[in-house]
């Protein structure tokens, strides 16, 4: 994508130095398929039963999944055998079952943890002060790999505003790599604010209205 090229440039990074994961919720795997012939290798869906059946009738390409809704303890098992990578880990109990259910012939499952950047109550994610605790503990448990953390800020009203939380995304992500030397993924940015993240160390923007348009089906957040 040429806007992440861009934005890599300005912020003075390595061209490639972000990864695109393709956001594509809604949209049919006719689209998918599509964007794999242009080399798009990397998906990221939110909900599960959707997520299947586009997994299961694009069986015959080499893709990589990332799950990045909400997990429901009652899904891990799903989760843990369909996906290679899981953004939206903010509770033990949840990363306990995806180890436990992982099956053994696959590589491990690639984890970053939710952070609530801006510890609003009504989202996902786990309080920036938690975040050591509980990589500590996830790192302990076998079939995951912890790589990294995920973000989704608050709506902003300016672009000083973006770059402000982005920055403190930024630190955290640098005190967790200090502790976890495997870690390298800053899960950061999406289709409105990726140009911002990216100028804050994002390492993947996950990305779906500015690469397959407006969602028309309505989705739950
Ligand atoms: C839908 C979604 C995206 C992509 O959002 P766009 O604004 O369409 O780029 C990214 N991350 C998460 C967690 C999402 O749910």
């Amino acid at each position: 994508m040429n806007i992440i090229k861009m934005a890599e440039q300005q912020a003075q990074r390595p061209t490639n130095s972000v990864q695109l994961l393709a956001v594509s919720k809604t949209w049919p795997a006719s689209r998918i398929r599509q964007l794999a012939a242009a080399g798009q290798m990397r998906f990221g869906e939110n909900y599960l039963q959707e997520a299947l059946e586009k997994i299961l009738a694009l069986q015959d390409l080499p893709l990589e999944w990332h799950f990045i809704g909400p997990v429901q303890s009652n899904k891990t098992r799903d989760i843990a055998a369909h996906f290679d990578w899981v953004h939206s880990i903010d509770r033990m109990k949840v990363a306990q079952r995806l180890a436990a259910q992982r099956p053994a012939e696959l590589p491990p499952l690639n984890i970053c943890l939710q952070v609530n950047l801006d510890q609003e109550a009504t989202k996902a994610g786990i309080m920036p002060d938690m975040l050591l605790e509980l990589a500590q503990a996830i790192n302990q448990l076998q079939n995951l790999c912890l790589r990294g953390m995920m973000v989704i800020p608050a709506i902003a009203e300016t672009k000083a505003q973006q770059l402000e939380t982005f920055g403190r995304a930024q630190q955290l992500f640098e005190l967790l790599k200090t502790h976890h030397p495997q870690v390298d993924t800053l899960s950061m940015g999406m289709s409105a604010d990726l140009a911002s993240a990216i100028t804050k160390g994002s390492t993947m923007v996950r990305v779906g209205t500015a690469l397959f348009g407006e969602r028309h089906t309505p989705t739950k957040q």
